[in-house]
């Protein structure tokens, strides 16, 4: 029995052979969808090819922000001014949704709006980051502020970067328990989750669809693909969109409560300016540091990334040199060509990914639109919906050219660019 199956009486259960909405895919994105569907009456079947919550939904930083990466005059040049402000907004609705689905529903998972410190790397990364607050659009503020290199200290016991800045709202999540009360809602909503199914095919009949998988033959009305940096062959079209790239964490062993207190005085979640960004936090108990991002060129297993994690930990923090690490742990995310999540539907297949790195809040609030959408509900149309999803003709799926582009980026934090 898996962990889901002993903690939320998730059982590895037959597969039932009809069901109105299919959702392959048991992390944030399915559950919500299907909580959302669930609760509008229709028979919700979700599969996961491994346990629920196996994929990033279980492991990541718990960090908890409004997430869209790209700016509003980027998305302006494509998608024009009114849609690029819908699309920035979205990023806003879903980090509201999440606090306030996870108070209604009283998920039991440390939730705290803790703020985030962004560390500058350099003097040049500072002066943008400040020019990027100075310039933020009316509507869309991020109440963030400046912290001087003189001061940084009072946000983090370090003299690594060069200043940075508090974005107020960005908050904290224990990402294991979190994901845990969404199963409880998809559960107690009636949805069935039917772990290791994986699933191997969706074929187009008539008005729904039947699907192929290592538990037998399903036909549902409808069908999610929630399956984000795990996206395989199932849909084709959706493996060559989304490039899955690890990322890794590591835990130190519990530290005394005044040592958590002297590295991040103010308790808020870290993040920097560097293209390949360290993202760090005090554990949900208060205990270890985990300190997460990647710094390897390849692909690798948590072990061998472990290491590199601890020399960059310990040159932000050079007091940590005698602490051990007890832990480690990577996953996959997804990225895209355009650093936008994607969701809609095509050839009848509703899908909601590529979240960027940045999901927890994203993966939540689109799962539950599309749910909402497959209920017929207005309320369940975003900003994203339609947008184009690109793909590159010399990109199948298999993300060749990621080793070049961390060494590349690698190089661009180290040159200070
Ligand atoms: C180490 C790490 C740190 C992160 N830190 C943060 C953070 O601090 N803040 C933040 O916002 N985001 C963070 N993320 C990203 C975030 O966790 C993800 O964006 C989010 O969990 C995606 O949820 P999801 O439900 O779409 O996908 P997942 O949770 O990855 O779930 C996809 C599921 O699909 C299943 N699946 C795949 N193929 C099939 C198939 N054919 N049949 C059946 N099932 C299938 C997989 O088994 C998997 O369980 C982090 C991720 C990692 C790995």
């Amino acid at each position: 029995m898996d962990r889901a199956s002993k903690e939320g009486g998730i059982a590895d259960g037959p597969l039932s052979a009809f069901a109105d909405v299919l959702i392959i895919g048991a992390g944030y994105t399915g559950l919500a969808a299907a909580v959302t569907t669930a609760r509008g009456g229709r028979r919700t079947v979700v599969v996961d090819a491994a346990s629920a919550g196996w994929g990033c939904s279980t492991r990541n930083g718990g960090q908890v922000s409004t997430s869209i990466k790209p700016t509003l005059g980027q998305l302006a040049r494509k998608f024009g001014h009114k849609r690029g402000r819908r699309i920035l907004m979205e990023g806003r609705n879903a980090r509201r949704w999440i606090e306030d689905f996870i108070a209604r529903e009283k998920i039991d998972c440390d939730f705290r709006r803790c703020g985030r410190f962004h560390g500058a790397h350099n003097a040049r990364a500072l002066e943008k980051l400040c020019r990027q607050i100075d310039s933020e659009p009316d509507g869309l503020e991020s109440g963030a502020w400046p912290v001087a290199r003189g001061e940084q200290r009072g946000e983090i016991g370090s003299d690594f970067y060069h200043g940075g800045a508090v974005f107020p709202h960005v908050a904290s999540v224990d990402p294991a328990r979190y994901h845990h009360g969404l199963l409880r809602c998809a559960k107690n909503a009636g949805a069935e989750i039917v772990t290791h199914c994986a699933a191997h095919g969706i074929r187009r009949e008539g008005r729904g669809f039947t699907v192929a998988t290592a538990r037998g033959t399903l036909r549902a009305r409808e069908v999610v693909v929630a399956t984000n940096g795990y996206t395989g062959r199932v849909v084709p079209w959706l493996r060559r969109r989304v490039i899955p790239v690890g990322t890794y964490i590591i835990a130190t062993e519990e530290l005394d409560a005044a040592r958590i207190k002297e590295l991040l005085p103010t308790g808020r979640v870290v993040t920097d300016t560097r293209k390949l960004v360290y993202y760090y936090r005090a554990s949900p108990d208060g205990r270890r540091l985990l300190f997460g991002g990647r710094v390897l060129l390849k692909e690798s297993a948590p072990m061998a990334s472990a290491p590199r994690l601890f020399e960059a930990m310990t040159r932000i923090f050079p007091q940590l040199k005698d602490v051990r690490v007890t832990h480690c742990w990577g996953g996959t995310v997804a990225f895209t060509f355009d650093a936008l999540p994607h969701c809609g539907r095509r050839g009848g297949v509703h899908y909601a990914m590529g979240y960027c790195g940045s999901g927890v809040s994203l993966a939540s609030y689109f799962g539950m639109r599309t749910g909402q959408k497959i209920l017929g509900l207005r309320e369940g149309e975003t900003a994203l919906d339609g947008l184009p999803f690109p793909a590159r003709f010399w990109y199948a799926g298999r993300p060749w050219f990621l080793a070049p582009a961390v060494s590349f980026h690698r190089w661009r934090d180290r040159m200070g660019w």
